[in-house]
């Protein structure tokens, strides 16, 4: 029995077609910085075995996503929503045996991502709220008036031209305005 029949597609999972593998992917990922040593991944997958996130999450693996990039699937790696559910807690680089700076590469991924405007709305809305009022989340007009009736302060204001000024230039702020482009889901995770 053959490979690909041993193991057919899930249900949700896309077959790889040869036209998206980008060979020059992890060459590009090896010049940057925390993705230096991606190659050095050999998948075994202790990175996921000991992600918090991934111990609850039917669609995040780390192991995963690192290998979709070896084998170039550039856009599947850098479109899949699962890259936004890291939590940056370093686990993954800390018991990775081949010292790979998984946490790292996550990073790397969603930089790229965000260079292409490959953002979920949430995040976007929260990014757009920070240039508007300073806050992630705009407060309600109802909360503030319940603080008023209670006798607490007001909310210190945000100083949103100092923010604008510090975040000028960061490419996520600048691509914002891009349209949506979450595509396929990482498969066989
Ligand atoms: S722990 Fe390291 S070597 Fe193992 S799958 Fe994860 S990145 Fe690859
Ligand atoms: S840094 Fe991200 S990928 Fe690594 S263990 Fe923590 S949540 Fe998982």
């Amino acid at each position: 029995m053959t490979e690909a029949a041993a193991h057919p597609p899930q249900k949700g999972e896309q077959p790889i077609k040869a036209s998206e593998l980008d060979p020059k992917f992890k060459y590009e990922l090896q010049k940057m910085h925390g993705s230096e040593k991606i190659l050095k991944c050999f998948q075994c997958g202790t990175c996921t075995s000991d992600c918090p996130v991934a111990r609850y999450s039917d669609s995040y693996r780390p192991r995963t996503l690192i290998h979709m990039a070896q084998l170039g699937l550039r856009d599947r790696v850098l479109k899949s929503e699962t890259l936004w559910l890291c939590a940056a807690c370093f686990t993954c680089t800390d018991r990775c045996p081949q010292d790979v700076e998984v946490a790292a590469v996550i990073r790397v991924f969603r930089n790229l991502a965000a260079e292409t405007g490959c953002i979920p709305q949430v995040f976007k809305d929260q990014a757009q709220s920070v240039l508007e009022s300073g806050y992630a989340y705009k407060i309600p007009e109802l909360r503030i008036k319940k603080r008023e009736s209670q006798g607490l302060p007001p909310l210190p204001k945000g100083n949103v031209e100092n923010m604008k000024k510090v975040l000028k230039g960061l490419k996520l702020f600048d691509n914002m305005k891009k349209p949506l482009t979450q595509g396929e889901q990482p498969s066989g995770q």
